[in-house]
């Protein structure tokens, strides 16, 4: 079926949501909920990259895992939803290419075959703060949601910022059938108790927990080959049996990450032979097979 064919009327799954008006839903509403959901029906799988704070790999983690996904031929779309902080157009190199209007909607830019998206790119300047409340964000993430013209893919990863606030909250209302969220978590004890809040949150909305990720689990010295557990080891793995959830894989620390962060570049791309590298890949088979 072509993408334009692909419409709530034409739709034969009889028992989607998005078909029924909610109670007390005005005909308009419906009208934006179905447009959002006909974007979304697009897409294979959804998953949702959480974390209990900020600081934890998170957006690292989004970029990582969709390029390597992209890498191993899927069609892969990156969206990053944080309004006050947005990182991937510096992660990506992105700043200074404004997104353009296609025939239906505004056309993602593209990083090799990923497409991207951030709200950072349709902002005026990339130090300008956004100061808006909650309805408004959820508001601009609807308008955002609907409007990016994906196509046809394989997987949508929504970075959304850290915590439990207005942005991924917005997100789990607004796609039905997301599919899971991933949680990025290092692997210490401070960041893991915002971790048990970040599954509890999505036990709330009805999002399913794909897994957690452990990051800047351990540091391989250069130098001398020495391993050392910079914030210790096996937390986010000890968390994920505690709450019964899956544990999707570690990934080391390696001072390169951060170089490729700030050069523009995905670490898996910059440094294919790296151990990094090969637990991204890791992970990502979790994330292929559902967590399981
Ligand atoms: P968050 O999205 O959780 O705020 P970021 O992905 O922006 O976190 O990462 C924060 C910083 O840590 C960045 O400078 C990033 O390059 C660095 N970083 C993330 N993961 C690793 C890692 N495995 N090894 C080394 N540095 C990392």
């Amino acid at each position: 079926m072509s993408d334009e064919a692909k419409t709530c009327e034409t739709c034969e799954e009889k028992s989607c949501a998005s078909k029924q008006a909610k109670p007390g839903e005005t005909a308009e509403a419906v009208q934006e909920r179905q447009a959002l959901a006909r974007r979304m029906c697009a897409i294979k799988k959804k998953y949702l990259v959480m974390s209990g704070k900020g600081g934890v790999g998170k957006s690292t983690v989004s970029v990582n895992v969709a390029a390597t996904l992209a890498q191993q031929g899927y069609r892969v779309g990156l969206l990053d939803v944080d309004i006050h902080g947005p990182s991937i157009p510096t992660m990506l190199n992105l700043y200074g290419k404004r997104p353009v209007n296609g025939e239906d909607g505004i056309l993602p830019l593209e990083v090799g075959s990923l497409k991207v998206m951030s709200l950072g790119l349709l902002l005026e300047g990339r130090d300008q703060a956004v100061i808006w409340r909650g309805p408004m964000k959820m508001n601009v993430i609807k308008q955002f949601l609907t409007d990016v013209e994906w196509g046809e893919l394989d997987y949508l990863i929504v970075d959304a910022p850290p915590g439990t606030g207005d942005e991924p909250l917005s997100v789990c209302q607004l796609i039905e059938g997301l599919d899971g969220a991933l949680i990025v978590t290092t692997p210490q004890e401070v960041a893991i108790s915002d971790v048990r809040r970040s599954v509890n949150f999505c036990r709330q909305v009805g999002v399913p927990v794909l897994g957690i990720v452990e990051n800047m689990s351990g540091f391989v010295c250069p130098h001398c080959g020495k391993e050392t557990d910079v914030f210790r080891r096996g937390g986010g793995e000890k968390l994920a049996s505690e709450m019964n959830v899956s544990f999707l894989g570690r990934i080391p620390m390696d001072p390169r990450v951060v170089l490729a962060g700030d050069e523009g570049q995905s670490f898996v791309e910059g440094y294919p032979d790296s151990p990094a590298t090969k637990a991204f890949a890791e992970v990502v088979v979790a994330v292929r097979d559902g967590g399981k």
